[in-house]
């Protein structure tokens, strides 16, 4: 493939798979890998205890009513919609800017009343604080939930492209914008900096292995983010809470768990998978870390470990994505999306906006 058409899937694939692993792991949300091994021993015949594909909507539960239960099969939630609303501002504005991202979360919020349900506690309040003319530098809750890590894949792609920049300022820039989103919503330093440990990830994939086209060095991959992620906690300057662990450590935590070759149950035993952004993000790393060459195996063993299942699978897609492209996503699970020749623009138009910026 052509370099550039290369970076181009890269792009689409990205989003694409954000969109996969959410609408895939949805109707699992908050279930445990063993109730998940349960249930699902008689549903798939190919391969007992795993979802492999979309699922029907269904009632878990007797008695227990699920947000989840209006949405369609192929059907993405706040994950895939925050994503898709941050890249289409970076697409207008042909940078970062935070009043835009504001005033598009508002209107993305109240565009879908069934989706509507499925957004966290923390961006609903600031969404709320938000749509009654607050500013948002003062709308964020302390919350260590992993909304912003979700969906912060456009950031990462964007700056992947940028090469004017020095290292010093790629740095604050990066971190700067990070920080700016995740306030918004959630006003903490874990929050923050997982967005910018993905950011970070996106990029180093792109620059890396897509333009790059090296193979994909797992051990360069943890030692650049795990590096990341310490200049990240001391540029975001937090002046609100920033409670321990920080990221360096747990990265590394999850970098030794992939190295001595770690069970996914074992990691989800170790890590947790629910949404606090220091489970979220480091089993989904964890995940992608353990199977970075086969995009398939990597997104249905992240959504078939539990927890926060949606939005685990939003994460580690973007990063299979990226590094795979969205040549390399299953036809079934393309087909199957809601949004998909959207959600390909969006990643096209990106594309196309990170290679023109200033
Ligand atoms: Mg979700």
């Amino acid at each position: 493939m052509i370099e550039q058409n290369k970076i181009k899937d890269s792009f689409v694939g990205t989003l694409v798979g954000c969109g996969v692993g959410d609408s895939l792991g949805l109707f699992l949300e908050t279930m445990s890998l063993e109730q998940i091994r349960t249930t699902f021993s008689i549903f798939n015949n190919s391969r007992p205890g795993f979802v492999t594909d979309y699922l029907e909507p269904f009632e878990r539960v007797a008695g227990e009513p699920h947000y989840f239960s209006k949405f369609k099969r192929g059907e993405y939630s706040d994950d895939t919609q925050g994503t898709i609303s941050l890249g289409e501002s970076i697409i207008y504005n042909k940078e970062i800017d935070p009043n835009d991202i504001a005033r598009r979360l508002v209107t993305t919020f109240y565009e879908n009343e069934i989706k509507q349900k499925s957004w966290g506690k923390a961006v609903t309040q600031g969404v709320v604080r938000l749509a009654a003319g607050e500013h948002w530098t003062k709308t964020g809750i302390d919350s260590a939930g992993n909304g912003v890590v979700m969906k912060i894949s456009p950031v990462g792609l964007f700056y992947s492209l940028n090469n004017s920049l020095s290292a010093t300022e790629f740095n604050e820039k990066l971190v700067n914008d990070c920080k700016n989103i995740s306030i918004m919503t959630h006003r903490n330093s874990q929050a923050v900096v997982s967005g910018c440990v993905q950011s970070k990830a996106i990029d180093y994939i792109i620059r890396n292995n897509v333009v790059g086209n090296y193979k994909f060095d797992v051990d360069d991959f943890f030692n650049n983010i795990i590096d990341f992620s310490k200049k990240a906690h001391y540029l975001s300057g937090f002046s609100g809470t920033d409670p321990e662990p920080y990221w360096d450590d747990k990265l590394k935590q999850v970098y030794d768990l992939v190295k001595s070759d770690a069970s996914v149950e074992d990691a989800v035993g170790e890590l947790g998978s629910k949404a606090y952004c220091m489970e979220s993000l480091a089993f989904s790393l964890f995940c992608f870390g353990k199977y970075p060459s086969d995009l398939e195996e990597c997104i249905i063993q992240t959504v078939n470990a539990g927890g926060d299942t949606d939005s685990n699978g939003a994460i580690v897609g973007a990063l299979c994505g990226v590094l795979q492209g969205n040549s390399a996503i299953p036809l079934r699970w393309k087909e199957g999306l809601e949004d998909y020749d959207k959600i390909c623009d969006v990643g096209e138009q990106l594309y196309f906006t990170a290679l023109n910026q200033k």
